[in-house]
């Protein structure tokens, strides 16, 4: 590293690295990214696949109440780092955004690809120097990163590294959690990571008939009712279980609810848009020769995927019982006995203790190295959270570094 000059290092190339990195050029610090992978913000194109949800538009506090647990400090990193100066950082980037009719933001094109190559093309204008497939390995005994790189294993001594290594989804695109052990063993208190907006298996599986018929296949317009909070929405039915927008709306409670009781249960309304006892009419209806399939159908418009979980859940002679089949339709017991493997979410939860870190997101046990991003402890939703906290807390930990630097 340049002697002399203010220097720090970036471990990590996705949003909150990169965002770090970026203040950091701005200040006149010497950058240097490194990365395990072949290149920058895996994760990030990926999220832009169907659609890159940058952040949300609804009122901050509002906002804030998204992000778990509740921590002071990302709080004010948040209120430093608005969504409004997000997507004017966006647009700064040549990438304007809107707002989708759901509050969620979005660039126009929808696309990432455009905006993560502006991005990592001013910061290559402004000095930043990247180093891909560098996989951080830990410290050696001076305090020296260790970075497995192509030529071997390099050292690197830098007064200020901020680490932005991301949660434990997607290893494949280069956050694979495996700084959990190298940091604990530093001294840093770590939570587990869990999945966050994941999928669940159902308790004894599908039948093999409900798998092969609806695997793939979504609900739309029902809603799940978890501890009595009611949400609307779509999700859609795997081959294990279920996954999809809803069903990750819900998810933390459903998680915690498995890991304290060992499995989880949300109640499905098939019909969320009839009474109880609209249902309850429409069942008892005379149905003459009809069989119970074109009856649900015709009166309901039950049929498909919704049709064939009332089969796959009631015992024959509840379907065929009017006051039980209209308390289901309305209020459907699914049980839950596992999440998905992390791998398979779209975050995760846990990470890098609030206490262990000071308010500047610099680790108490390591002076000189700060953290950011999903690899912190918070979860949130989907949404536009997920990118939104990331970047704040990039930002949060170099501006932290550069009031390091300076007193240096
Ligand atoms: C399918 C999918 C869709 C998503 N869509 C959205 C969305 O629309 N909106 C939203 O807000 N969020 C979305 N997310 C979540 C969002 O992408 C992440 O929360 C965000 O990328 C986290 O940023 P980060 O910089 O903390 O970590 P990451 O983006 O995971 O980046 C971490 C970087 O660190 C590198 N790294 C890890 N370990 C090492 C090591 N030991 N040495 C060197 N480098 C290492 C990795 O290679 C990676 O480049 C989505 C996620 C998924 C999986």
């Amino acid at each position: 590293m340049t002697q002399g000059a203010l220097n720090a290092v970036v471990v990590g190339a996705g949003p909150a690295g990169l965002m770090a990195a970026e203040v950091l050029s701005a200040h006149g610090v010497a950058v240097q990214v490194f990365d395990a992978m072949p290149s920058a913000g895996r994760k990030f194109l990926l999220a832009g696949r169907g659609g890159l949800n940058l952040t949300h538009s609804e009122p901050l506090d509002r906002f804030l109440t998204r992000l778990r647990p509740h921590s002071a400090l990302l709080e004010s990193q948040l209120r430093d780092f608005t969504p409004d100066k997000l997507r004017a950082w966006a647009e700064g980037l040549g990438v304007p955004t809107f707002v989708g009719s759901s509050g969620r933001v979005f660039p126009v094109d929808m696309k990432a690809a455009p905006l993560l190559r502006a991005w990592l093309h001013r910061l290559r204008a402004a000095g930043v120097v990247f180093h891909m497939r560098h996989r951080w390995l830990g410290w050696d005994g001076q305090g020296a990163l260790r970075l497995a790189g192509p030529q071997g294993e390099v050292r690197v001594q830098a007064p200020a590294a901020v680490l932005a290594l991301g949660g434990a989804s997607w290893a494949r695109l280069g956050s694979d959690g495996a700084w959990q052990p190298v940091l604990r063993e530093a001294g840093v208190e770590v939570a587990p990571l869990v999945p966050a907006n994941c999928g669940f298996d159902v308790a004894g599986g599908w039948t093999p008939h409900f798998a092969s018929r609806f695997a793939g296949q979504p609900f739309k317009s029902v809603a799940i009712e978890v501890d009595g909070a009611v949400r609307k929405g779509e999700f859609v039915a795997t081959a294990t279980g279920v996954e999809g927008s809803l069903v990750y709306a819900v998810s933390a409670r459903l998680r915690d609810q498995i890991a304290t009781q060992g499995q989880a249960q949300f109640r499905l309304d098939l019909l969320p848009d009839r009474t109880p006892e609209k249902v309850l009419a429409e069942v008892s209806h005379p149905r003459g020769s009809r069989s119970l399939s074109s009856h649900l159908k015709g009166r309901l418009g039950l049929d498909g995927i919704k049709l064939g979980l009332l089969h796959e859940l009631l015992a024959r002679e509840a379907m065929h019982d009017p006051a039980q089949l209209a308390r289901a339709i309305k209020s459907l017991p699914v049980n839950l006995a596992s999440t998905r493997p992390i791998d398979e979410a779209i975050s995760s939860a846990g990470g890098v203790a609030w206490p262990a870190m000071d308010d500047t997101l610099m680790l108490r046990a390591c002076p000189g190295v700060w953290c950011a991003g999903e690899m912190l402890d918070w979860e949130a939703p989907t949404g536009g959270y997920l990118l939104t906290a990331s970047m704040a807390t990039g930002r949060a930990a170099a501006e932290g570094v550069w009031r390091y630097l300076q007193g240096l």
